[in-house]
């Protein structure tokens, strides 16, 4: 029997379920607001975990092809004190494979693949119950009908609304982004702090995280913690403005670490935000959500992960079902809430510990997911 499916967004959640229902040849409906694939920039790079991340891409049959383009050495981490210091270097063996490193550009285009998503095509409205199943409404006016629309729009889901009326709150900490481009050639002694990986210096309330993507480009993280409205009236597109802000926040620091943001391009303003820990919803038949729509937490290296491998879940469950439609949906929820909520209770907790008066408590931390 073959259900009409729509997924709504065509992030890491959404293609991948796209992907493995394509692998099982189930039709589905991929229904994506950003006009093309890039529209927007990808964003920085991501670990896929080999538990997580790299079992979605196994069910989707792209594991192979994951191994030759993601980065093992990208898991290289050192820790820095503000005055330089280095307090821990961290190297994979050659042959670990727990969570290499990969471009987002560089995984979209590979869950993208044969995929045919409708671009363009943003939902402003799930309306369930129905007598022909679940209504989409589109922003352009046009509406169609599914029998079940998952859901993967990501933290200010509009589909989340058909399901729960829970929205995400602002946990504290804003993350302010910079890059770099051709760090090897251009800023030499950066790429050597930098190293295979990434950097991470963690002060009082504060810490500056630079990561390596592929081809010499370097994303930094400043983040720390601040009102919700932390120079919300500072114009974003002023790069000196923003830059005289951060510098000022970070004052006092060796001037290896702050020159991170002297050589930072632009610079984008993401106050973090997340969904409670245990966040359910009453089950409504023909709709659900997965990802970050479902389980926004804080992004210590998970919620793509969970994405995804809910993305493969979700669309075995679909593609293999023989009676109720709704039943194999119920099924994967509660197998969702509770993985997810062992994460998010784990990712919030991690965050009070990395952005804490206490830096000692990110080395804690470190030293705990990273025995050496
Ligand atoms: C700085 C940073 C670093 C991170 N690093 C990691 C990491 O290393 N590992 C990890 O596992 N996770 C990481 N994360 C978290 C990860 O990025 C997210 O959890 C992940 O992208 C969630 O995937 P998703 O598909 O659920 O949502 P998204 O990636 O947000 O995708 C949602 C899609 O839906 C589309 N959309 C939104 N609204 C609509 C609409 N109304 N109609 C149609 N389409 C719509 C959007 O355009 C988008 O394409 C990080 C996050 C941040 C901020």
């Amino acid at each position: 029997m073959r259900h009409r499916i729509a997924v709504v967004g065509a992030g890491p959640a959404g293609l991948t379920l796209a992907r493995v229902l394509h692998r099982h040849d189930h039709p589905v409906t991929v229904l994506e607001r950003d006009p093309a694939p890039d529209a927007r920039p990808p964003g920085g790079t991501l670990d896929l975990q080999e538990e997580l991340g790299q079992l979605a891409l196994d069910k989707a049959g792209l594991l192979a092809e994951f191994r030759a383009l993601s980065r093992p050495e990208g898991q290289a981490m050192r820790i820095l004190d503000p005055d330089g210091t280095v307090l821990r270097d961290w190297r994979p063996r050659p042959d670990d494979r727990a969570h290499p490193e990969i471009d987002r550009g560089q995984l979209r285009d590979l869950l993208l693949g044969p995929l045919d998503v409708e671009w363009g095509r943003g939902v402003t409205q799930v309306v369930p119950g129905t007598g022909d199943g679940v209504l989409v409404r589109f922003a352009d006016g046009r509406q169609e009908t599914f029998d079940l629309v998952v859901g993967a729009d990501g933290a200010w889901s509009r589909v989340r609304r058909a399901v729960s009326s829970v929205t995400p709150h602002y946990t504290g900490v804003t993350l302010v982004e910079t890059s770099l481009d051709d760090v090897d050639t251009r800023h030499p002694d950066l790429a050597r702090l930098i190293g295979d990986g990434s950097v991470a210096v963690y002060g009082v309330n504060r810490g500056l995280v630079a990561q390596r993507n592929s081809g010499g480009h370097v994303r930094v993280y400043a983040q720390f913690r601040a009102p919700l409205g932390w120079h919300a009236d500072l114009d974003q597109s002023d790069v000196e403005a923003v830059r005289s802000s951060l510098l000022a926040l970070f004052d006092g620091w060796a001037a290896p670490v702050l020159d991170l943001l002297r050589h930072g391009g632009a610079f984008a303003r993401r106050p973090l935000h997340v969904l409670p820990e245990s966040h359910t919803w009453a089950h409504v038949p023909g709709v659900t959500l997965l990802g970050d729509a479902a389980h926004l937490m804080p992004p210590l290296g998970a919620g793509a992960n969970l994405a995804m491998l809910e993305g493969a879940e979700l669309a075995e469950s679909v593609a293999t079902c023989r009676g109720e439609l709704d039943e194999v949906v119920r099924a994967f929820e509660e197998r969702m809430w509770a993985r997810a909520g062992r994460w998010a209770r784990f990712t919030l907790a991690g965050l009070e510990r990395l952005v804490s008066p206490d830096p000692a408590e990110a080395l804690a931390l470190f030293d705990q997911v990273q025995p050496s």
